[in-house]
Formats: structure tokens, sequence, C-alpha cells
């Protein structure tokens, strides 16, 4: 027997529509491509949506074909979403910071049938224009301007397009499995695959973000996810923020740190979401101006380990609660994030710290297991302290990839994340590495992590990274690369003798390098590969 309940697909176009009726003068706060700032609401954000799924369908696209977007966290891109997804079509999502080839690729792997870009990357894709061999319509997400006409005399501007159409548009009432975005993985391991979407899963892991045990998004919340919407969707946040009907503050390309002190003072951003390396710029630029960051009550760090020293600047300086949360863009991407549990919070500062360094617990929805081999079946024991390979399976975790035909999962119906991780009984998840970034000394597993978070909490050094280098006798053993704090003085003995008395004898790395940057994805995730390729051989005699 069914129940007798009303079934309605769950739809993206259902929270724009949501937001639009409930919310219509909740303010989505802007920066546009020249750094002026914009102030809409989510009913206009609406309206112009369905404007440009009129501008969508006058161009004779059929259901599901694919709309790619290269743009920064701004209103327009927010538009083009909803009309996307919602009219039936995909919205694929493009990191700038690709290698032009890469960017090549997945536009013609996806056969994006049009383009839509921000001002700031005429250049890109003026210079990579003739490669793309699907691309029908290019438009420029601002108003005409005509030094962008010249360089490209076919483009197409969005402000003049929504200005033809009116904002009567009828969201087709679409299957909720069929797709609605699609995003590639930064190709850290290889090259990009494209994961997609869909409504349902889009859905069902929007409503996993705002519960209180997640990111705890509500209606009273100002946002900023300074997380680019082409990393795995802003983290599923410009869903999440419609769903709610919060104030949505987009950063545009002002990503620096002092910009985002400015924004967050000036609109009282209650919560943030972004990389490490984001708050590694945005706490020096707050102790320089003295900014108490007030209004920031929470920020989200995830896409790569939160130093340990960076959530005690967040805590003492700042009183603002970092939560850590675990994902990839296999995973939409939200896997775990941490929060505490009833039995937690009579436990003193300092050990609640330590629950806050590990990467947090699954949402219902998800589930996770530690396996004793990549790819294999036997899950291990949750004790805390064993380590394995993590694998994940829920409503909004990939089965295969976009345009391949075999499964991603293990045989049992698992994704295998190429994380090394462990699980206590409670739980909490702690990933010790990615699997190809663990340091094979002599037999012994070494944690680059652990080591680069020990580095971190150093007063000396602003950031830091610990590959394995070929070693004749131990087969790899850690070196560290330093970039040191301005006008530092740091030698590497100094360095070495601070790890004395944080690991065992035999994980202290074999040698310091001291550099003046250090190579970070279109993420801001730092490119270990790279660092290998150029320090791996530095221990060969
Ligand atoms: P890519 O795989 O191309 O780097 P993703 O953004 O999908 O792109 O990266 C996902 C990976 O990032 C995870 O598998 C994990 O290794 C790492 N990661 C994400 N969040 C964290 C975190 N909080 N702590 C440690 N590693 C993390």
């Amino acid at each position: 027997m069914l129940g007798n309940m009303m079934f309605q697909p769950l739809l993206i176009s259902s929270m724009i529509e949501h937001a639009g009726r409930y919310h219509a003068d909740g303010l989505i706060i802007s920066r546009n491509t020249d750094l002026s700032m914009v102030e809409t609401t989510w009913a206009k954000v609406r309206d112009n949506a369905k404007r440009f799924a009129n501008v969508l369908q006058s161009f004779g696209l059929q259901t599901s074909d694919r709309v790619a977007t290269i743009a920064w966290n701004n209103h327009r891109h927010l538009e083009s979403w909803y009309a996307i997804s919602g009219s039936g079509l995909i919205c694929h999502t493009i990191n700038p910071r690709l290698f032009p080839e890469q960017l090549v690729f997945i536009v013609n792997d996806a056969a994006d049938r049009v383009l839509i870009f921000d001002k700031t990357f005429l250049p890109l894709v003026k210079a990579v224009k003739p490669l793309l061999k699907t691309v029908e319509k290019f438009i420029c997400l601002d108003a005409a301007d005509s030094a962008v006409s010249e360089a490209m005399p076919d483009v197409l501007f969005y402000e003049d397009l929504i200005a033809a159409q009116t904002p009567d548009f009828e969201w087709p009432e679409l299957d909720e499995l069929s797709a609605s975005s699609l995003c590639y993985t930064s190709g850290t391991t290889g090259n990009p695959k494209g994961v997609l979407y869909s409504h349902r899963s889009t859905t069902l892991h929007s409503y996993a973000i705002c519960m209180p045990d997640s990111l705890n998004i509500s209606a009273r919340d100002v946002m900023m996810p300074v997380v680019p919407m082409f990393h795995v969707n802003a983290w599923g946040t410009p869903y999440a923020a419609a769903m709610v009907g919060c104030t949505v503050v987009l950063p545009g390309p002002g990503l620096d740190g002092a910009s985002l002190v400015n924004l967050i003072d000036t609109y009282k951003v209650s919560v943030a979401l972004g990389v490490p390396t984001i708050w590694q710029g945005l706490i020096g630029a707050a102790q320089q101006s003295g900014s108490k960051l007030e209004s920031l009550t929470r920020n989200v760090v995830g896409g790569s380990a939160c130093p340990p020293a960076m959530l005690r600047v967040f805590k003492e300086q700042f009183n603002c609660e970092t939560l850590h949360a675990w994902g990839m863009t296999e995973t939409s991407p939200l896997g775990t994030s941490n929060q505490y549990k009833a039995k937690h919070m009579h436990l003193s500062e300092e050990e609640k710290l330590k629950i806050r360094l590990s990467q947090g617990r699954p949402p219902f929805g998800v589930s996770l297991r530690i396996t004793d081999e990549e790819n294999g079946t036997n899950e291990i024991e949750r004790d805390g302290h064993t380590s394995g390979n993590l694998q994940i399976k829920g409503h909004w975790i990939v089965e295969s990839y976009f345009g391949k035909e075999q499964s991603a999962l293990t045989s049992d119906g698992w994704f295998d994340t190429g994380d090394i991780a462990t699980l206590n009984d409670d739980g909490y998840l702690s990933i010790s590495d990615r699997s190809k970034d663990l340091i094979k000394s002599g037999g012994e597993w070494i944690s680059s992590v652990e080591l680069e978070n020990l580095a971190m909490g150093h007063p000396k050094i602003a950031m830091a990274a610990v590959i394995a280098a070929e070693h004749e006798k131990w087969d790899e053993r850690p070196i560290l690369i330093a970039i040191k704090k301005p006008e530092a003085d740091l030698t590497d003995t100094e360095i070495l003798d601070y790890y004395a008395d944080k690991v065992a004898k035999w994980q202290i790395p074999d040698k310091v390098i001291f550099v003046d940057a250090i190579p970070l994805s279109g993420t801001g995730k730092m490119l270990k590969k790279d660092l290998r390729e150029q320090f791996g051989k530095v221990l060969l005699s």
C-alpha cells in the first residue's frame, strides 16, 4: 500500500519560487566585476531568473543541454543558475583558474551550447573560443560594453537580453531525478571528471546543510560564500540560502583579506565559508586593521584540513566558532561537519577544541565507512585510531562520472574517496591524508597533514606543505616546504627542534626548504604534485 500524501518533485525552481514569494524583500548584496556594490532582493532574483529562462528558451535549447558559466560569486551569476537549472537545462560551472587546455577539454567534454562569462574573463574566453567545438552563443554577464563587443563581435549581453523579456515563465515540472548541474573535479588527481548532480540530490543536500548540526543556516543569517560558485556549487550555499531566505553577500572578484573584512563589517555577515587559504588572508587583514569581525559568529572551513592554529585564532581573537567540514566534488560536497553532541558540552575549552579539529560527523543521508583496502569492501573498526580508506554513500553522492558508463562505486555500492581517515564510535571523521600524499618511510606511514598542521602552528610560518621526497634507504622521507611570515627570522634547525617534542623522531622531516610561494590549485589547495616534481629528489645523492 502506498501512502496517501501529495507527491511533488524536488526541484531547484521551487527553491527560488519559495525565496521570491516568502522572502521577497530579503537582500542579495553583490560585488560587480568593477568592484562596485549592488543590492537586489530574492523577488528580483526570481524575476530575472524567469526573464533569463525566457532568453534561454528563445535559443531553442533542448532539455538537459549544457549551459556553462565562468563567473564570480555575484547576483547575475545567481540569477542565471536558477534560470538554467529551473528551466531544465544543466548548469555547468567552470573554474576560470584551470589551465586553458583543461578548460577547453571540459567545455568540449560537456558539449556546452552556451557560455556565460564575467567581463573579467573576456581575454580567457576570447583566447579559447576557436577551440570550443560546441558553443553557439557567448553571453557577457553584464550590460552592453563596447570594449567587449570590439574584442568579440558576436557576444550577447545579459542585461540587454533580460530587458527584452518578461518575468512570465512557467517552470517546467521536471522529473526530480533529472540532471541540474555539472561540476568537474579540479583535476588535482588527474584529468578532470564531470559530476552530474540532479534536482533531487541538490534539494536533499540543501536541506542537510541548513540543519543545526550541519552549517545551521537560517533566515536570520547574513551568509557570505567566499568559496566560489564554480567550486562544487559554492558548497551548495546558493540553494540553501534560497531555501531559508537568508541575506546573501556575494564577494565578486574581491577575495583578498582586506576586501572580505570590509564586507563582513559593512554588511554584518554572520556566517562565511571558504578554504583555509582564504581565512589565512582574512586573519592577517583583520589583525592589521584592528577589526574584531564582530558580526561573524561562525565560519566554515573545508576543502583542505583546517590548521589547528587557525581554529584557535578565530575563537580567541574574534570570538568566532570555526566549523570544520569535509567533502568533495563527488559528494555535492557536504560529507561531514563538525558540531558537538550534548555529551561534549561540559568538556573544558581545550578538550572541545580537540573535537573541533576533526572533520566532524555525517548528517542524516550520508553513511561513512573505513576499509582496509582501496576500493575494498572489508570495513574496519571505528576506534578513532585505525586508519584506512574512507568510503561514502548517500543521497547526494556520485554514482558514475559524466559520460562514463561504468559505475564509480565499489562492488557493494560505496564510493571510495581516495582519502585516508579514521572514524570514531561517535561518527567523527579525521582525515589523515589523501592516499597519494601519504609518506611511506621504511614501511611506516607518515601523515603530511599532521606535519603541516604543526608547522602552521609555528608563529614564524605563514604556509607549509609537507611532501614525500625519494630516499635511497627509506624509500620516502618527509620534507617541509615553508613560507616564512613577513620579516620573520627563522632557520631550519629552529623548526626541526620545534618538531622534536611534538612527533616521534622518525616522523620529523629530513629537510626544510624555505620558498616565497607555494603553488595553489584553482580552488586554493596546495599543489603537492607540483611540489613533488620540483623537490621530490632533493634527498638523493
Ligand atoms: P579535487 O579532488 O580535485 O582536489 P575537491 O574539491 O573535490 O577537488 O577535493 C576533495 C578533497 O579535498 C577530499 O577528497 C579531501 O582530500 C580534501 N578535503 C576536503 N575537505 C577537507 C578537510 N576538511 N580536511 C582535509 N581534507 C579535505
